[in-house]
């Protein structure tokens, strides 16, 4: 399975949605993706952090990394 950077999947699929994040105000959150950083943390998200597919699939749609994922749902049990 290929996993692609989140920016691969904003610019393939999401140009007109940043758009309209950007003007609602979310520029800063989109530009962070775009860079694959967590929105919420900042860190530079690794895909090789991610410790099930499960993760890799919330990060395309969220850019959460693993860590803020932990924290955010509460996941310490292994998938
Ligand atoms: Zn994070």
């Amino acid at each position: 399975m290929e996993i692609l950077c989140f920016r691969g999947f904003l610019q393939s699929h999401m140009n007109i949605e940043k758009e309209i994040l950007r003007s609602l105000g979310f520029g800063r959150e989109v530009a962070m993706v775009e860079e694959c950083r967590c929105p919420l943390c900042a860190d530079k998200v690794d895909e090789d952090e991610f410790r099930t597919e499960v993760f890799i699939r919330e990060f395309e749609s969220s850019g959460l990394c693993q860590g803020c994922q932990d924290m955010v749902f509460g996941y310490r049990v292994a998938w």
